[in-house]
């Protein structure tokens, strides 16, 4: 069963809660998907049934289209937030890791079509990949945090915090008004331009440059 980790390998004492991600956080990315750019985030949840290690091979759900990729910076909550103002939410953030959104991109096409909820595109077991997480720093600039994703040796996803339409700590902020969120919770915080199919055999790296890396395989 998925349980939170720091870098050292050691347990993080917080239950592995709910995943509250936001789509469309990055305008390269909406472009891609011919989406338009959103005026306030477009949220969505994956159970924490959905969490796995991405120290474990990934695991693609079979017959059911394309799984793509979308790497995300994760936030991991500490302390409850509810209604939180943006300037408590930093002082609330436990950890700064990476995840990925897998997405049954072609089931996702046909419910959007449909106007359908999306949660069996991006809700099922396995569906979102977490790396360890980092302590953030003292004086974290929530502005100027890195990500990649590389495929065999390639990198396919490279951005920064500060290119997010909503950044960290207002997105929290905003998801508080709607959803509490409680210690153990993670927030995904969006994917940068470049998400791709999945396919058995590629190597991925998952890195938050600097801070963090790792490397899986999928099955
Ligand atoms: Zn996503």
């Amino acid at each position: 069963m998925y349980k939170h980790h720091w870098v050292n390998g050691r347990n993080i004492a917080l239950p592995a809660g709910k995943v509250v991600c936001v789509g469309r956080n990055y305008a390269e990315h909406a472009r891609e998907l011919n989406n338009p750019i959103p005026e306030e985030p477009l949220l969505f949840i994956k159970p924490s049934t959905a969490l796995a290690s991405l120290r474990a091979p990934v695991a693609l759900p079979k017959g059911l289209g394309d799984v793509h990729y979308e790497v995300e910076i994760a936030i991991l909550i500490g302390k409850s937030l509810k209604s939180a103002a943006e300037h408590v939410v930093g002082d609330a953030i436990a950890g700064i890791g990476v995840g990925l959104d897998l997405t049954l991109r072609d089931l996702q096409n046909r419910l959007k079509s449909n106007g359908h909820p999306w949660e069996r595109a991006k809700a099922f077991d396995g569906a979102c990949p977490l790396s360890e997480f980092v302590l953030p720093t003292i004086a974290e600039d929530w502005q100027t945090i890195p990500l990649r994703l590389s495929i065999d040796g390639v990198v396919r996803q490279e951005g920064i915090s500060s290119q997010m339409l909503f950044g960290i700590l207002p997105l929290i902020s905003h998801i508080s008004q709607y959803f509490t969120l409680l210690p153990g919770d993670v927030v995904l915080t969006g994917t940068p331009a470049g998400v791709g199919a999945l396919a058995t055999g590629m190597r991925l790296k998952v890195e938050i440059p600097g801070r963090l890396s790792v490397s899986t395989v999928v099955q």
